[in-house]
């Protein structure tokens, strides 16, 4: 079955104190408002991940994500974190090749696989991010490039690693700049992953996958999106950082 997921990446915003608040006031809202069948991670900066962790262990409502990992297990790499200490501390999924990683860390398609290898081992699972700038998509060439960033990292996967990988659909030119994709363009672009997924893997584990969508995703437009039949929740930004807002989103299926 295709979960439903509402994943709030927090990038990097909040102190410790506000990290704190911020998840209890999602867990009280949650728990009081939203009733449907919602798979909600947050994904707060590195240092939080601990403290986060011990709220959300055994807590049914709520996940804990990285937003990066090493794609190494251990050893001389300064500033990097593995995926066994993300696991050791709680975290469960990890968001791999966000838009600003690929921007701003260079991070090509032959690392994000090894992010993806490394990330698996560990019995974690993947947010794999892909999204076209805005160039491409005025190209008319958005299908394509998409389809490359999904064949470079992931096609390389057995199908039972690709089990473990949620994608998510973020195009470039949405990010945090208020302009969403249309409902249209996300559900063209959801299903022409799902067609490209299912070449690379069985058609099931394609059909099961879910794929969210990500880019200036907000209370007054993630209903129509996620009524979209491949559009099978959101990965947030901005809006994750309010309470009221991220609960909003979750209470959009
Ligand atoms: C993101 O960066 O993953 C994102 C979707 O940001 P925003 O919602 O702010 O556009």
């Amino acid at each position: 079955m295709r979960k439903r997921i509402v994943a709030g990446n927090w990038k990097m915003n909040k102190t410790y104190e506000e990290a704190l608040s911020l998840v209890s006031e999602i867990d009280n809202m949650v728990r009081d408002e939203v009733n449907g069948d919602v798979t909600v991670i947050v994904a707060p900066p590195f240092p939080f991940l601990q403290s986060l962790g011990k709220l959300t262990q055994g807590n049914d409502l709520m996940h804990l994500a990285a937003q990066n990992v090493s794609e190494h297990d251990s050893g001389a790499f300064t500033g990097e974190v593995s995926a066994s200490m993300l696991k050791s501390v709680g975290t469960e999924y990890v968001i791999i090749g966000h838009s600003e990683r690929r921007m701003y860390h260079h991070e090509d398609a032959q690392t994000l696989y090894k992010k993806l290898k490394a990330t698996i081992a560990q019995g974690l699972k993947p947010i794999f991010c892909c999204g076209e700038p805005l160039e491409e998509r005025d190209a008319d060439n958005h299908f394509e490039y998409v389809g490359k960033q999904l064949h470079d990292s992931l096609s390389y996967l057995s199908n039972e690693e690709f089990d473990q990988v949620t994608v998510a659909y973020e195009p470039i030119w949405a990010i945090g700049t208020g302009r969403t994709a249309s409902s249209q363009q996300a559900q063209e672009m959801h299903a022409y992953i799902r067609e490209q997924l299912s070449r690379m893997f069985d058609a099931e584990a394609a059909f099961n996958t879910s794929i969210l969508y990500g880019g200036s995703c907000n209370p007054g437009n993630a209903r129509e999106l996620f009524a979209q039949e491949d559009v099978d929740g959101g990965l947030i930004g901005g809006a994750s950082l309010k309470s009221r807002d991220f609960t909003d989103i979750i209470k959009s299926f």
